[in-house]
């Protein structure tokens, strides 16, 4: 995993001497990457841009990136999508000036993984759901709804379709 870590490490020494105002766009990309305490991410892509301000950096961030979750409805593992859009201002003072502010390291570089791990956590659903129509499983023997009607009622289900409307069959005579 120590091959993956430097990943997102950017030196932005570059932006140093230019002007205040100067821009940088720099793409980032990984096809599948754990990200630190590990979480797992897939076709993580985005851009990190540099802007130079008065006393330092501020970066303007796009990442998007899939994760593996597992449906609350029909428990079907997927790829759950996530976008995040975040903005941080960093500092060449010795202290921040405000709490919003990180410190720049001496050396230059800006780590950027725990901003854009933090960033994509925000965005995993607390109830993620494989797709807004997933049916669910059948309350009473378990069936995945997506895949096959069991033909028991399904209450709630009414008002989508019409066709689940119908009597519940008698379990019991079995
Ligand atoms: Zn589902
Ligand atoms: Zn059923």
């Amino acid at each position: 995993m120590n091959s993956n870590r430097r990943l997102f490490r950017i030196n932005i020494g570059f932006l140093i001497n230019q002007p205040v105002g100067t821009l940088r766009e720099i793409p980032i990309e990984a096809k599948s990457i754990s990200l630190e305490k590990e979480f797992p991410v897939e076709d993580l892509r985005g851009v990190i841009s540099l802007a130079r301000t008065h006393n330092g950096i501020r970066s303007i961030n796009t990442v998007h990136a899939l994760a593996e979750a597992e449906c609350g409805r029909c428990l079907e593992s997927f790829k759950q999508t996530l976008d995040c859009e975040f903005e941080e201002n960093f500092t060449f003072e010795n202290r921040p000036l405000s709490e919003e502010e990180l410190i720049i390291p001496e050396d230059g570089n800006i780590d950027f993984e725990p901003l854009i791990r933090e960033y994509l956590e925000l965005e995993m659903p607390y109830n993620p759901v494989c797709r807004p129509d997933c049916k669910g499983l059948c309350a009473v023997c378990g069936q995945n709804l997506n895949e096959q009607d069991c033909g028991h009622p399904h209450p709630g289900f009414n008002a989508a379709g019409g066709k689940w409307d119908r009597k519940p069959k008698e379990l019991s005579k079995n």
